[in-house]
């Protein structure tokens, strides 16, 4: 099954310029859900993977069905302010301004092994500062997984991401 064929684009949204890819379409297939949770889950299933780490909101649809099936825990990133305990966080630079996210500070510990789950990679900000959370915690390894993976945006983000072993489903 072609997973592209069931990612819509939407033409400037959520500004003028950009070509959002909208995996909702995709979601909504059982066909095309079940595949995408199955080939990510198969291709990380013999890596030792502790923990799933997601990324709000999308990935935690995808990362949590994939840590179900590889028998891992599931841990959430928030936007500042939205999770009850004590965090650690991390300040990303956006087109305008920044953005803060934030995980427990307990979520984690130095036997964990890590997938790092998001549905899409453009410039690599949140995905990276994902990993200087999860890297506070002095994990064993980390690993990345997207559904998409903007590869025609190149930057220096993505130079530091390429040192970790990534899985992308659909490339652009
Ligand atoms: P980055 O930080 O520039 O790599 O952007 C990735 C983050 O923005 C992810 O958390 C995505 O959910 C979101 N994002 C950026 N562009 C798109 C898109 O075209 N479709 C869906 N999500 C997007």
């Amino acid at each position: 099954m072609d997973l592209k064929k069931y990612i819509r684009e939407i033409q400037d949204y959520p500004i003028e310029g950009i070509n959002f890819k909208d995996i909702t379409t995709l979601l909504k297939d059982e066909k095309a859900f079940r595949q995408v949770v199955e080939e990510i889950s198969s291709y990380f299933a013999n890596k030792g993977i502790t923990k799933i780490v997601s990324l709000e909101s999308r990935g935690f649809i995808v990362g949590g069905a994939v840590a179900y099936c590889i028998n891992a825990g599931f841990v959430p990133i928030r936007k500042k302010g939205k999770l009850p305990s004590k965090t650690v966080k991390e300040s990303y630079e956006l087109e305008y301004g920044t953005d803060t996210i934030e995980m427990h500070e307990d979520a984690l510990s130095e036997d964990d092994v890590v997938l790092i789950h998001d549905d899409l990679l453009a410039t690599g900000g949140t995905a990276l500062a994902a990993l200087k959370l999860v890297q506070q915690m002095n994990v064993k390894k980390v690993y990345f997984s997207f559904i998409c993976d903007l590869k025609f945006i190149e930057n220096g983000n993505k130079d530091i991401l390429s040192q970790y072993e990534t899985h992308s489903l659909v490339e652009y």
